[in-house]
């Protein structure tokens, strides 16, 4: 019998592919989820791709659910680098990035193209990836987040606690849009309320993107399977 799993980071990103936990495998979860970003998205786009590494599984399942052509646009390069948000300097972080991933300028020129990624924390990398591929004379770049934004840092897991609430994407919005820290988070954890949609703008807008989705925590928990009484949802709503 499961108490709370405080591993859906596992499945999201941090898994390998070829683990099982609570019962699902990280790649089948993967899929599972993409199939559910596409089934509420409907966007016209040429080319489905995935952020390496676990960004791919969730593109692979949205590409086989639209139709749309899975592509590869931009390769990783690692020989030596390890995940690229380990540096504490961010702009070692950047360069690292930038230097990770190599776009492929046939795939990408006049293509409107859409990543999955398998989440958005500071989302100063993606904006780097992004203004790359326009450099390649992109048309359109659609993001999509495998999770649902994170509004509050983690204090369960030891790697993800590194994370300041500050640091976040969202929260930044929120403190652009309110001009102060607001006493409830909570509209800005509902997709339904116009604060989550006018943070998600913003963060769309200032990170240059075509459009920004984000997964739902109810979408996420259904392609783990394991019930959502039994799953941290913490960091995405608050809830402890
Ligand atoms: S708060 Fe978020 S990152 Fe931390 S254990 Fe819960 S789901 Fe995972």
């Amino acid at each position: 019998m499961l108490d709370v799993y405080f591993g859906t980071d596992y499945h999201s990103h941090y898994g390998y592919p070829s683990s099982t936990y609570a019962g699902m495998n990280v790649e089948v979860m993967r899929y599972r989820n993409g199939a559910a970003l596409t089934r509420k998205d409907g966007i016209a786009v040429d080319m489905v791709a995935g952020i390496p590494d676990s960004g791919v599984g969730h593109a692979i399942g949205y590409s086989n659910e639209s139709r749309i052509p899975y592509g590869r646009p931009f390769i990783k390069y690692t020989p030596t680098w390890s995940r690229s948000f380990m540096p504490q300097d961010q702009k070692i972080r950047n360069l690292v990035a930038r230097m990770k991933l190599m776009p492929i300028p046939e795939l990408v020129a006049k293509k409107r193209l859409l990543f999955c990624d398998d989440s958005i924390v500071r989302g100063t990398q993606m904006r780097e990836t992004v203004d790359l591929l326009y450099q390649c004379n992109a048309r359109e770049v659609h993001i999509r987040s495998a999770c649902p934004p994170i509004v509050y840092g983690c204090k369960y897991l030891n790697f993800s606690a590194s994370r300041s609430h500050m640091d976040l994407a969202t929260r930044q919005a929120i403190l652009e849009l309110e001009g102060h820290e607001p006493e409830s988070l909570q509209a800005y954890c509902d997709p339904q309320a116009a604060q989550y949609q006018a943070m998600v703008d913003h963060i769309g807008k200032k990170l240059n993107f075509s459009s920004l989705k984000y997964q739902t925590i109810h979408d996420m928990v259904e392609a783990i399977g394991i019930g959502a009484e039994n799953i941290c949802t913490y960091c995405w709503n608050g809830k402890e």
